[in-house]
């Protein structure tokens, strides 16, 4: 049973402007699945939709099989965490950012969150120690630092699907090769949904759906995509 269901969905912000044109994708358990598509494509509406920002004007979304009309926001948050393209972090130490946002979470807590989410390696390639003050009046990270902290926060709660809204578009090519690479290597098991404009981003997915103004305008794997030009 595929994770998420979009089935035909119809959807526009205003009246008269339709975004998405009847849309339909599954995404099966388990893979690595990607959304590309130029910039005002719908791509990071199809994530406001999952998330019930909006409802579309016609179709289903499911998740998990279940309409998600039918189900709680808390449920569908507890089922995808979501990691987008500037993430916020709390002016506090490292540790607290990741561990829940647990005051005073140290390098045990820490340890202990990413070993229970079998995501260890991600959090030790961190390039800070959990102690570390981040923010206003510690230490400004770098992009490609923040959005480590950013996802190992996600990472930690165990969501059974990982969706990355551009996570790593805005990072240069060199950083975002070395998260995706430590991302892989603990998301194996987990179904991830990667949204992305770069082709070369999403090389590894096990499908690519490939959106154009609001429409499915091809899929397939990176190999396939590059030989149909
Ligand atoms: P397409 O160009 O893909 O045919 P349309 O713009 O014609 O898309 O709209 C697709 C569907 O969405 C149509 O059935 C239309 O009636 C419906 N629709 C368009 N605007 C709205 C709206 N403001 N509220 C609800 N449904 C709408
Ligand atoms: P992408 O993520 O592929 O860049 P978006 O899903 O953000 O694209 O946007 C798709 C289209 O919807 C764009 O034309 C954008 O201008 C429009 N759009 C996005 N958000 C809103 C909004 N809140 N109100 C009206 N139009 C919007």
């Amino acid at each position: 049973r595929p994770v998420v269901t979009f089935d035909d969905v119809v959807f526009g912000y205003e009246p008269d402007r339709t975004i998405l044109h009847g849309l339909s994708f599954e995404v099966p358990a388990g893979g690595h699945y990607a959304i590309v598509g130029p910039s005002g494509a719908g791509k990071s509406t199809i994530a406001r939709l999952l998330f019930r920002f909006y409802d579309p004007w016609s179709g289903r979304i499911l998740i998990d099989g279940q309409d998600i009309r039918a189900v709680t926001q808390d449920s569908v948050r507890a089922a995808i965490g979501i990691v987008p393209q500037d993430s916020v972090l709390f002016n506090d130490t490292i540790g607290y950012n990741i561990a829940y946002g647990r005051d005073g979470a140290g390098h045990e807590d820490v340890v202990r969150a990413a070993r229970d989410a079998a995501i260890l390696p991600f959090v030790e390639s961190l390039p800070q120690g959990f102690d570390t003050e981040v923010g206003e009046r510690g230490l400004k990270l770098s992009g490609g630092e923040k959005q480590r902290v950013a996802i190992a926060r996600t990472l930690v709660k165990d969501p059974p699907i990982l969706l990355l809204d551009e996570a790593t578009s805005a990072l240069d090519s060199r950083t975002e090769e070395d998260i995706l690479t430590t991302l892989h290597t603990v998301s194996e098991h987990r179904t991830s949904i990667s949204i992305a404009h770069r082709l070369s981003t999403v090389a590894d997915a096990d499908r690519i759906l490939v959106l154009e103004a609001g429409r499915l305008a091809e899929s397939g794997r990176h190999g396939e995509l590059l030989r149909k030009g």
